[in-house]
This record gives C-alpha cells, sequence and structure tokens, in this order.
C-alpha cells in the first residue's frame, strides 16, 4: 500500500507498477458499498489520503480545486464562507474522498434536485495506467466528453488527482419536514403528490419500520412512532417560497393519512433529523457486524412494488431487510444482515441479491443507482446491458489502460462481448 504526497509521486507509483506489470488498485476513503476498492491479489494499492487539500475556492467563477483525496465534508467547509456549496452529499461525506466521489459518481439524498457528482465536476487531472498525466474536461470543451466517461469508472481508467468542482449559492433558507405513515402506498403516494404539485424537494428520503426502530433506540423520539415508514423531505430556495413548499408537503403528507406531520421549527432542529438519517446505517452494526446495503433503482411510481418485492424475497430467503429509498429517484437501499462464517448465510443472502437485481430489472430500473458495480454487481452487469454495449466499455477501457492493470477484476465481467 503506497500513500503518495502529491502528483509526480502518483505518476511516478504507476509508471513503476507499469514497468512491473502490477496490477493498480486505487483507493480514497474505502467507503464503496460495492467491493471497487477492495485489494486483489498481488496488487499495489494507491491510497489518496495525503492528497487532502483545497487548492483554491473561486466564489466569482464558483468553482473549487482540491486534491482528490480531500473529504466531501472539508470542500463544503471550505465552500461555506462564500456563500457556495458542493451539491453531491452522499451520507458518507464526512470520511469520502472527492477522489472516490467522482469514481462512484456519487449521488446523495440532495440528488433528486440537484442531480448526482458528474453534473459538479468541471475538470479533473487524472494519472493514466502508464504514468502519464491528462487533464480532463466536459463537452464543453469541444471533441468527446472524456470527462464522463471517467465519472463513474471506478478506477478503471487512471487515479484522479486534482479536480475543479462546481458550488453553488447557499440557498437563504432550508426547512425539514417529517411525516409518519401506517401504511407503505400512503408512503408513497405523498411522495409522488409533493413531485406532482410541482415541489422539488432538496431531499425526499423514505425510512421504514425495521430502520426506524434500530435509530430510534440511539436516538429516541427523533422520528414519529410508531410507524411503518417516515418521510423526510427537505424544501429550500428563498424564504417565502420555503414557506410556501414546507406547508404544501405538510398538507399532501396530512391528505395521504399521515399519522403525524412535524416542521422542524429551525435549522438545528431539521440538522438533527438528518444526522440521525445519516447513522441509520451505522447504527445497524448493533444488529450485525455484517450487514451489505444493496442499491437498486426504479422509476419512482414502482418504488412501492420494488420495496414490496423485496421484502418477499427478503422473507422468502429467512433474512431480515432495514431500508431506505431516496424516494424522489426511485433509489432504494435494502441493508441485509447475514453472518459471513455461515456457508448457509451467504448462499442465501447471494441468491437474495441475485433476484433483487432481476426484479429491479423487470420494474424496468437500474441495478445501481450510486453505489456503482464493483465486485458486487458484476453478474448483474451481464443482464443490464447487451454484448455490444459491454464490448464497447472494455474497448474504452482498453484505449485508457492497454496493459488492463487498473483495478482489474472490477465494473466489467470478464469475457464474452463484440469487442
Ligand atoms: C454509511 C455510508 C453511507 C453512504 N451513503 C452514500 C450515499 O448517500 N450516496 C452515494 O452515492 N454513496 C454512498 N455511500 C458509498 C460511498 O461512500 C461513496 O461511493 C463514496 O463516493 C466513496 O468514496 P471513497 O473515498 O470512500 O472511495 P473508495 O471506497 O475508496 O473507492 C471507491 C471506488 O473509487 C476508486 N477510487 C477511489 N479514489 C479514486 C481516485 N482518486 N481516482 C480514481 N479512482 C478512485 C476505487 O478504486 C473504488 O473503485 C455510502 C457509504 C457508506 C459507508
Amino acid at each position: 500500500v503506497v500513500f503518495p504526497a502529491g502528483v509526480d509521486e502518483v505518476a511516478g507509483c504507476l509508471r513503476a507498477a507499469s514497468e512491473w506489470g502490477v496490477p493498480v488498485v486505487p483507493r480514497g476513503a474505502g467507503t464503496n458499498l460495492s467491493g471497487g476498492s477492495l485489494p486483489i491479489e498481488g496488487c499495489l494499492v494507491v491510497c489518496t489520503s495525503r492528497l487532502d487539500r483545497v487548492l483554491q475556492v473561486d466564489p466569482v467563477g464558483r468553482r473549487a480545486k482540491v486534491q482528490c483525496g480531500v473529504t466531501n465534508e472539508a470542500v463544503q467547509r471550505a465552500a461555506r464562507p462564500f456563500g457556495l456549496f458542493f451539491a453531491p452529499d452522499p451520507s458518507s461525506m464526512k470520511v469520502a474522498t472527492i477522489g472516490g466521489c467522482l469514481a462512484e459518481n456519487a449521488g446523495g439524498p440532495r440528488c433528486a434536485k440537484y442531480g448526482v457528482t458528474l453534473n459538479h465536476v468541471l475538470a479533473a487531472e487524472v494519472v493514466l495506467a502508464d504514468g502519464s498525466v491528462v487533464e480532463l474536461r466536459g463537452a464543453e470543451d469541444g471533441g468527446l466528453d472524456l470527462l464522463s466517461a471517467f465519472v463513474g469508472s471506478e478506477g478503471t481508467l487512471g487515479i484522479a488527482v486534482t479536480a475543479d468542482l462546481r458550488l453553488l449559492p447557499t440557498p437563504r433558507r432550508r426547512r425539514t419536514v417529517v411525516a409518519g405513515f401506517a401504511d407503505l402506498s400512503d408512503t408513497m403516494a405523498a411522495a409522488s403528490g409533493i413531485v406532482a404539485a410541482r415541489v422539488i424537494p432538496a431531499a425526499l428520503e423514505f425510512i421504514e419500520s425495521g430502520l426506524l426502530g434500530v435509530i430510534a433506540q440511539s436516538s429516541p423520539g427523533v422520528f414519529p412512532a410508531p410507524a411503518a415508514a417516515v418521510l423526510l423531505v427537505e424544501v429550500d430556495g428563498e424564504e417565502g417560497e420555503v414557506e410556501h413548499d414546507a406547508d404544501l408537503v405538510a398538507r399532501i403528507c396530512g391528505e395521504h393519512r399521515a399519522l403525524e406531520v412535524r416542521r422542524a421549527r429551525d435549522q438545528a432542529e431539521g440538522e438533527a433529523l438528518w444526522a440521525a438519517r445519516r447513522a441509520g446505517y451505522g447504527y445497524l452494526a448493533r444488529v450485525s457486524r455484517s450487514v451489505p446495503t444493496m442499491d437498486v433503482t426504479v422509476p419512482r411510481d414502482r418504488l412501492v412494488e420494488m420495496i414490496q418485492q423485496a421484502r418477499e424475497l427478503a422473507d422468502e430467503h429467512g433474512l431480515d431487510l432495514y431500508a431506505v429509498a431516496h424516494a424522489g429517484d426511485g433509489n432504494l437501499h435494502p441493508a441485509v444482515p447475514f453472518d459471513p462464517a455461515d456457508p448457509d448465510s451467504v448462499r442465501r443472502l447471494d441468491d437474495f441479491r441475485w433476484q433483487l437485481q432481476t426484479a429491479c430489472l423487470s420494474l424496468g430500473g437500474s441495478i445501481t443507482g450510486e453505489h456503482g458495480i464493483g465486485v458486487e454487481k458484476l453478474s448483474g452487469m451481464k443482464l443490464q446491458h447487451s454484448d455490444e454495449v459491454l464490448g464497447g466499455m472494455r474497448a474504452l477501457r482498453t484505449s485508457f489502460d492497454p496493459g488492463g492493470l487498473m483495478n482489474p477484476g472490477k465494473v466489467l465481467p470478464a469475457g464474452g462481448g463484440a469487442w
């Protein structure tokens, strides 16, 4: 494992690895949930944790230049005094690095309104497998958009060392509304009602009862209880608009038989709700030491069916299920505790995972929303993409890395394909 401190050192590491034919696994904070940064036999892990500086915040150009090992939260901290923020907000933002966010095309609760990492990266300086350094810019620079190809490539095309990020003006006002429901369908009908009313929530989160119970053990009373599910909604913008939208959200939840609707009195109370939501998966460590969090996306109006199918599949395989969803964009995250020491438990988990992906595709969805493919969903790639498309992806990868040394065995399943 190497910890380079600058672009030259990253380039030196990759040049040496290329000369010796050693595979390279890039690593930021290691928080990805699909196994993309797992080392493989005989590899060199290049960890970016020392590339941790915000180099410049430009309030007029509304952009920041950062080293790619810096955390998402450090970028938010640096932008705040200028009244700016970086929109992608994975719940792991305290530790997740910008390089990891680029490589996974990370989203987060706010991406329903603001979009994912790809929408907020202007350029990236990348070290390629042979140690050469290139700058990738977006489509507005003319030519083919290699920056977009790089974002989401999970370490298979090179190592991002610096990035230019788009910053947005911090909304003057945020307001959080939380509503508890007795029924899953009512919860999602309320979510659809909010969207249909032309509110664009900054975040529209669904949390089901199992995870609410776990959160309540550590943060009692934060969310309405008892409830089959909770909607956690944030609206942001100008003051009048925000109050109007928050009223509308509360009214729509009431019309869909919410048991309780609460409006956070101020930003601090809103933050407490979001902190409890973000900590939810951490709290699951009390339930089990091994809790894979999965990631499937379906059209928003199919989310109830997806949740019901996930539950039925979990029951069928004798597994417990805890779930949240970014309801604004149909992205469901079932967390399923299992016992890695028990082959039967591993088999049931694998069967569940496979059937979950199949079910989501049959609902017109995608096997990932934001956690990437890594090693977890290699076989699902063959379900989702044609041979021709997989072949095109392999060809692109080869053009960046002819020797196939960058994060091999990740993202693209071996064999098959037209190229
Ligand atoms: C509690 C928790 C909550 C989470 N919530 C969210 C969420 O809301 N939304 C979301 O999208 N994700 C979420 N994630 C997943 C994860 O945090 C994100 O994917 C994050 O962007 C990964 O960043 P990282 O620094 O940990 O990258 P790592 O896990 O270290 O690496 C991720 C991938 O990127 C590659 N990589 C790392 N750095 C570079 C680089 N500089 N250049 C090229 N490739 C690189 C690695 O090889 C690997 O394939 C969550 C994870 C946890 C544990």
